[in-house]
């Protein structure tokens, strides 16, 4: 696997790459996991050459302690990489992602879609998310862009930006890999304390539990009570909510919509962790 710190050595190659195949993108910010190794190897199935880029974006981070702590083993997710058969690691400073007087946002225009949920839990995140990916796809210029359903609030911005931007990149949307118990696989799930890791699953737990309850219920109730079941001793959600899917929009019923999806974030001890779940999926 090639390491490239360069724009101008990044784009030689891709530039080469594209004339004979397609070229696959996975960004990440490191501490690389399971999951994120799904999304390689689903880059490598269709795409005949994958990068994947490490990035700790500054610009995402609401709070400056969540960077701090962010985890870093860059040498252990070399080595994970090397081994899924990755075929290029950007791994950019920051002073290349954005030289001098080049961090001025672009203001992109995403309605309702960046103000909720994540959006008014951590003002300013979807802008600096919008910001480098952005980036990364001017610098990358990638054939597919492959993104986890992990990040669903995430990648439902990235589809808006696509589209903003006219960019020929597709978006391919990968599932959630789970640890055993179901809980999210996370770079943040090492900072969890043994005990709190082995309740965690209550997350995903609930999130079953809304979906085998979400026909009959009304959604205000069922968000209530998902809620209370969350709010255990160190656990302090912040939200669940039943949105629909494209315009993360909340809903009453399950009749609502057709593309029905759970969100959640909770605290749990000093780890904040988001999850989701499908509940309807009968999209046209
Ligand atoms: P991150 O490094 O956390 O920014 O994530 C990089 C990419 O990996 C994003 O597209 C995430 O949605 C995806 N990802 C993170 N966790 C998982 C997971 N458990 N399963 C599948 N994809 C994931």
């Amino acid at each position: 696997m090639l390491i490239v710190k360069q724009i101008t050595d990044l784009q030689k190659i891709i530039s080469n790459q594209k004339k004979t195949g397609l070229v696959g993108f996975v960004p990440t910010m490191g501490a690389l996991h399971a999951g994120h190794i799904s999304l390689i190897k689903k880059s490598k199935s269709t795409c005949s050459y994958t990068v994947c880029s490490i990035f700790v974006n500054p610009t995402q981070f609401n709070d400056p302690n969540d960077l701090l702590k962010y985890p870093k083993p860059i040498e252990l997710d070399i080595k994970l990489l090397e081994a899924s058969g990755c075929d290029l690691l950007f791994l950019p400073d920051v002073s290349e992602v954005y030289p001098e007087g080049s961090t001025k946002k672009r203001n992109f225009d995403f309605g309702n879609i960046d103000k909720v949920m994540e959006g008014f839990f951590r003002p300013g995140h979807f802008d600096g998310m919008a910001q480098v990916v952005d980036r990364l796809l001017d610098i990358v210029q990638p054939d597919k862009l492959f993104m986890g359903q992990k990040d669903f609030q995430q990648l439902t911005i990235v589809r808006a930006m696509l589209k903003i931007t006219s960019r020929q990149t597709e978006l391919v949307i990968c599932p959630t890999l789970r640890e055993s118990d179901g809980l999210a696989m996370s770079s943040r799930n090492v900072r969890l304390t043994k005990e709190l890791r082995l309740q965690a699953s209550i997350i995903y737990k609930t999130l079953t539990w809304a979906k085998r309850n979400a026909r009959h219920k009304k959604f205000d109730a069922l968000c209530e009570k998902a809620y209370n079941k969350l709010s255990l001793p160190f656990f302090k959600p912040e939200y669940f909510e039943l949105v629909d899917g494209f315009t993360l929009e909340r809903l009453n019923n399950y009749d609502d919509s057709n593309f029905i999806i759970a969100c959640v974030a909770c605290w749990v001890g000093e780890v904040r962790l988001i999850d989701n779940i499908i509940i309807k999926n009968e999209k046209v």
